[in-house]
């Protein structure tokens, strides 16, 4: 909480007057992003054993994705056993054929930011084709900040962000990869004092003096 009340942005999130906490802060330990595939070399791994959720793939909750994912594979999944009731590998094959490349790529997307995100705390940078940064890199650091100064960037940036497109549409999106480009010089930096330095903001995460 005491971290949170630092950044000028969420601080009115847990402003005494709007938030009353109804938990303590809880600890979340040892995430892992991970993919299941539902085939390996086209064969099933336990023919009838179908995984939704995050069983099949489990991303960081940051991205607010897993459940979404879950739910809508769910109700496919329901659907197509009731398709082909005593047939388990066309049961596998349809569910697979519907959901791998997004579950694949939902699981890319956030795997590669995670990485990237270490990365960034350890004072580093990604290096890759996009502005110098890997794709991850530059939706994080290059896209996101160009959202209010453009309505069409917003629109596909804010898309992608709620899973209305594929992780990787915009990757492949030339006009608007351009524009989030060209608007790089005109993003303006974090207000002097809006966020913690580095080392306040350790100072906050650690014991009361
Ligand atoms: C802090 C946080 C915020 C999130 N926010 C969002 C969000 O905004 N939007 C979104 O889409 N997703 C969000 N998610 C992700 C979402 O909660 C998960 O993707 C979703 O709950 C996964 O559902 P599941 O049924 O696969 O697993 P779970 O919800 O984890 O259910 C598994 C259940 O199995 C039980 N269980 C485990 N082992 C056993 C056992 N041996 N015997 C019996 N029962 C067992 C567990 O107690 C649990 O109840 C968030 C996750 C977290 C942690």
């Amino acid at each position: 909480m005491r971290a949170v009340q630092r950044f000028r942005v969420l601080a009115p999130f847990v402003a005494e007057e709007t938030a009353e906490p109804i938990t303590d802060v809880l600890p979340m330990g040892a995430l892992q992003n991970v993919f299941r595939a539902q085939l390996v070399d086209d064969r099933s791994r336990v023919l009838g054993l179908h995984s939704v959720g995050d069983s099949y793939c489990h991303t960081n909750p940051l991205f607010a994705w897993g459940l979404c994912l879950g739910i809508d594979y769910g109700f496919e999944l329901g659907r197509i056993v009731d398709e082909y009731p005593s047939d388990p590998e066309a049961q596998l094959l349809a569910f697979a054929r519907l959901t791998a490349v997004e579950a694949e790529q939902c699981y890319r997307a956030v795997a590669d930011e995670d990485r990237d995100r270490s990365l960034c705390w350890r004072g580093e940078q990604s290096e890759g084709a996009w502005l110098g940064r890997t794709f991850a890199d530059f939706v994080r650091q290059c896209a996101l900040p160009t959202v209010s100064l453009d309505r069409e960037v917003a629109r596909e940036v804010i898309r992608r962000a709620n899973l209305l497109d594929l992780p990787d549409s915009l990757s492949h999106n030339r006009k608007i990869v351009g524009r989030i480009t060209s608007l790089q010089a005109e993003v303006s930096p974090a207000a002097p004092g809006s966020v913690p330095s580095r080392d306040e903001l350790l100072q906050l995460l650690g014991p009361r003096a």
